[in-house]
């Protein structure tokens, strides 16, 4: 039987909050209105049938263990079922009706909004030539993909990781400690080039291949080709590679075609919004990584792809859709766990001075980022201590002697 919960007749007409999108920068927008003092109608509407989860665990303990999606919920059921709020799961909005004031679903079925979030997050980048629907050829994105991919680890003999980056790496050494011969393919002459450091660069370049993973830095492939359930990837060089399955963790781009199509500002690649989360079309927001957002801290526009971003931004439009109360200004990092090092890298890795602390070969060290002598940014493997010693400094825009010399005495 259907879950009434579900159920919207069509031509329905629901004021209130539409929140499109259910993922967490979703669900922190929600916890935002209600911590505001909202208790009006919110109805969130997500193309996945899940309820909520949770996408760290996909590249790592989903991959890895069978019945692990039964940990990953992001919150309780309850929330989503409490007075006022509506989530229907594995619903589409179509269409934006700036005019009426109302989403379309795929189904035809209308509903009204008296304000609109937009937390659609993204979708992998296709790389041309693998398309997601080819036989032997995964993208990483939902908990679908992920068990998908689970399944498809079991009977394979080799892997190629298409994308060095976050993604990439956590699927490569997963799999190699699944058994399963692995290839990290990577364009840029150093892996995870987006987000991290040189040296920590060095240090998963080192790991991965000390682990048994092949990489192979600075070269695309110039052709893939599928026959007899195996992949051949060529480089013009003349090399090439077989094997049985590829993943490919090559970034992502923001879902900004609803907004787009309704004329809202998009910029940079997301739509753009102010500190408080506002597009150019008053009433309608957007939240976490879909948005090109203004954080007052670093006083400009940008884009942050990770977690800790959906939810800090998600709440904070979610709460200034209700009491406006200040621009957002935080500060984001990431975390990655591979083999036995937990990464961790909080603000901005560039700078123009790089102090290490700690022993790199043994694989415990952090690295304060410096710019103009103030701590902008620090990365911390297996260091917890300074990874807060570091977060403490970057928010505070302190110079780092004092505190360093503190610590080292404490
Ligand atoms: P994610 O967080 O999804 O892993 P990133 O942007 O951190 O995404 O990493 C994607 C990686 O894929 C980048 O390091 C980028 O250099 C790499 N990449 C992009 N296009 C290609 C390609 N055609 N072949 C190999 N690597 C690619």
């Amino acid at each position: 039987m259907a879950d009434p919960a579900q159920m919207l007749a069509a031509g329905e007409q629901h004021a209130g909050i539409v929140i499109v999108g259910s993922g967490l920068a979703a669900v922190c927008a929600l916890e935002g209105m209600r911590e505001a003092g909202y208790l009006g109608q919110v109805t969130m509407i997500g193309e996945e049938r899940q309820m909520p989860y949770d996408r760290p665990p996909l590249s790592k303990q989903v991959l890895k263990e069978p019945g692990a999606e039964a940990r990953i919920d992001l919150r309780d059921s309850a929330i989503f079922e409490a007075p006022m709020t509506r989530l229907l799961r594995g619903r589409c909005v179509a269409e934006i009706d700036v005019h009426r004031s109302s989403v379309v679903l795929d189904d035809g079925a209308v509903v009204g909004y008296e304000k609109l979030l937009l937390a659609t997050g993204s979708r992998p980048r296709v790389l041309p030539g693998l398309p997601p629907a080819g036989a032997g050829v995964f993208y990483l994105r939902t908990l679908d993909d992920a068990v998908a991919l689970r399944g498809a680890l079991k009977s394979a003999k080799s892997l190629a990781v298409v994308g060095g980056g976050v993604i990439g790496l956590e699927v490569a050494a997963t799999a190699v400690g699944l058994g399963v011969e692995t290839t990290v393919i990577e364009a840029s002459p150093r892996l995870m080039s987006r987000a991290a450091c040189t040296q920590l660069s060095q240090v998963l370049d080192e790991e991965h291949r000390a682990h048994g993973v092949h990489v192979q830095c600075g070269a695309i492939p110039s052709a893939f080709e599928f026959s007899r359930n195996r992949h051949t990837i060529s480089w013009s060089d003349g090399r090439t590679l077989e094997v049985d399955l590829v993943l490919v963790g090559v970034g992502v781009i923001p879902e900004i075609g609803l907004a787009e199509r309704c004329g809202i500002e998009c910029a940079a690649g997301g739509i753009r919004v102010d500190g408080f989360g506002v597009t150019s079309i008053p009433g309608i927001y957007a939240a976490g990584e879909v948005a090109f957002h203004y954080n007052g801290r670093v006083v400009c526009h940008q884009r942050q792809e990770n977690w800790h971003h959906a939810a800090a931004h998600g709440r904070h439009v979610g709460a200034a859709m209700i009491k406006p109360e200040g621009v957002y200004q935080e500060i984001c990092g990431y975390w990655s766990d591979q083999y036995d090092l937990n990464i961790q890298v909080f603000g901005a890795v560039t700078g123009d001075e790089h102090v290490v602390r700690g022993d790199i070969s043994a694989r415990r060290f952090a690295i304060f980022h410096l710019s103009d002598g103030v701590v902008v940014g620090i990365t911390a493997v297996n260091s917890p201590s300074d990874l807060r010693l570091g977060k403490k400094l970057v928010r505070a825009g302190s110079p780092l002697e004092a505190e360093v010399e503190s610590a080292v005495r404490a």
